[in-house]
């Protein structure tokens, strides 16, 4: 039996949902038999996100905020959420109300009956706009064909964890965090339930096409070393090209004495081959920077504010706000 059950919710700007996803989870968790402790990770909202979780927070103890000192990204508040996670059962979704509460309930009974170490929620892609489902497909099958780890078109970070898979993503100390990836990478019986799509309640979305790229190219190098060899084949083709037309050169001035090659297969040659080393060394590079961010070590936040820590329980940090503030230190237990 599960005795205590915690929601990780990220939050960036999302005051104007933040009262209706309190009372929904209420209700939807009101059912259970399980205790429940709310985490709401402000990450460095601009607007009064962090308000309107203080006033939650003050009115009900059992929501717990940590507050960044700026925007760190949704990686890093999930990991900060997961990491002050208290319950043997843990569940991750999203401020926005497009996770819906009401599954909750099915999703923690499939792991308090011992079926599933993660209950993910699958939804379908009704509302998106075309372009966006389009990219999202295409997403995933490059990534997947790269990957060595399945990711599924429609699981989102909406998931309910066992407490032994939040320890082992938690052993996971990168910096870089992928976390759709990580999440496969640590195995475990999965059990995925399908909804309808939700579209967003309030505010905004804060997924731009450019960040969506540069998600896809995390995806990719974040999780092998493909990219790499694709390189190295390249080179090796391109040796292999050059080589058979060198042949083919001498053949012909074998035959009919020397010639003069054409502008056109010189400056092709030149260019084309300018290109492949750029894109070689940049993906190389992409690696080497990877590797110095990893290397600093730095911690993957900074909480400036943390209100009904039940490690402090002494402490307020609307009374001392300057001495409950605390660094966290990055991914090394
Ligand atoms: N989020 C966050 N930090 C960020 C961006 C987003 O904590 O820098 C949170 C956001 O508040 C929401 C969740 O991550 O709870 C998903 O964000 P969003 O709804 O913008 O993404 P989408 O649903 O479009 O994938
Ligand atoms: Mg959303």
């Amino acid at each position: 039996m599960l005795s205590m059950l915690s929601l990780v919710v990220p939050c960036y700007n999302e005051a104007a949902s933040l009262q209706r996803l309190y009372a929904e989870t209420v209700e939807a968790t009101a059912g259970l038999s399980q205790e429940f402790e709310l985490i709401l990770v402000n990450d460095g909202s601009r607007d009064n996100t962090l308000d309107v979780a203080r006033q939650l927070a003050d009115h009900d103890p059992r929501v717990r905020v940590l507050s960044f000192s700026r925007n760190f990204g949704k990686e890093p508040a999930m990991l900060a959420g997961l990491r002050a996670a208290r319950g043997d059962a843990v569940a991750i979704m999203d401020a926005d109300l497009q996770h819906p509460p009401q599954l909750l309930r099915d999703m923690v009974g499939v792991l308090d009956r011992g079926e599933a170490d993660q209950v993910v929620a699958r939804r379908s892609r009704d509302g998106d706009s075309k372009v966006r489902t389009f990219f999202s497909r295409m997403f995933y099958k490059v990534v997947n064909g790269m990957v060595d780890v399945e990711l599924t078109d429609g699981v989102g970070d909406f998931r309910v964890m066992s407490r032994r898979a939040v320890d082992a993503l938690l052993q996971l100390g990168e910096q870089n965090r992928f976390s759709k990836g990580l999440f496969s990478w640590i195995g475990y019986p999965t059990v995925m339930l399908s909804y309808k799509n939700v579209l967003r309640d309030a505010g905004e979305s804060s997924w731009t096409f450019k960040a969506l790229v540069n998600y896809g190219i995390d995806g990719v190098v974040s999780f092998n070393q493909k990219p790499l060899r694709a390189v190295f084949i390249i080179g090796v083709a391109a040796i292999v090209a050059s080589l058979l037309y060198l042949v083919w050169l001498l053949v012909g001035w074998l035959i009919s004495g020397v010639q003069t090659p054409g502008y056109l297969t010189t400056i092709t040659a030149v260019t084309l081959f300018s290109g492949v080393q750029l894109i070689s060394l940049a993906i190389i590079a992409e690696y080497i920077g990877r590797i110095y961010l990893e290397v600093k070590g730095r911690p993957h936040y900074i909480i400036a504010e943390s209100i009904n820590d039940p490690a402090d329980p002494a402490v307020t940090a609307l009374d001392h706000p300057a001495t409950n503030a605390q660094l966290e230190r990055g991914g090394h237990a």
